[in-house]
């Protein structure tokens, strides 16, 4: 069926907000997003793998700021935070599974499912995500690309038009 993204985003953030209370949490959604379909239950626990990693891989005190815009018939959500980031020969590595890249220096513990887990639910939706570092400070962000259906991409565009009663 289909969803808007902020209300999925809504719900991982009040489980996210149970773990850490150290972190600023910036949201950046337009309420105007094109709606997807994806499995709700599966999403969501993708946005928390996402914000567990970026609050047990960041200073507490600082801020993981999460974002979504429309781009070209997708629509991309992104968890940014201020942590060390990702060490690019690991960019890739951090997906597979029981693969971390500081073993023991860590706040908590983890075992290295999270990112494969995010992986395998986003592309069983027909999406993509990647890892990449944040370019303008440092800081990990990770990028999920989901496909707009041809059935959301008109509702869209029908909003958009002018309404006939206008002068
Ligand atoms: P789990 O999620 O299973 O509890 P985990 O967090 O170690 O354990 P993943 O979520 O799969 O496992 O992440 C894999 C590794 O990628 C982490 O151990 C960490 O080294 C690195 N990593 C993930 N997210 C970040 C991030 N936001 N900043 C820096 N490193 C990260
Ligand atoms: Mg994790």
């Amino acid at each position: 069926s289909l969803h808007y993204v902020g209300d999925i985003v809504g719900t991982a953030l009040d489980r996210a907000r149970k773990i850490t209370s150290a972190h600023k949490i910036e949201v950046d959604i337009p309420p105007d997003l094109p709606m997807l379909r994806l499995d709700p239950v599966l999403f969501e626990q993708v946005l928390f793998n996402l914000l567990d990693n970026g609050s047990k891989y960041s200073p507490p005190g600082s801020t993981i700021r999460v974002q979504a815009w429309a781009d070209n018939g997708s629509v991309i959500v992104r968890i940014m935070d201020e942590g060390p980031g990702i060490p690019a020969q690991d960019l890739e590595r951090v997906f597979d599974t029981f693969y971390r890249v500081r073993k023991g220096d860590q706040v908590r513990a983890g075992t290295g499912l999270g990112l494969s887990i995010c992986r395998g639910f986003v592309e069983a939706m027909g999406g993509t995500i990647a890892a990449t570092n944040r370019t303008d400070r440092p800081g990990g962000a990770f990028t999920i690309r989901m496909p707009v259906p041809a059935q959301a991409r008109d509702i869209g565009n029908r909003g958009d038009e002018p309404s006939t009663d206008q002068p």
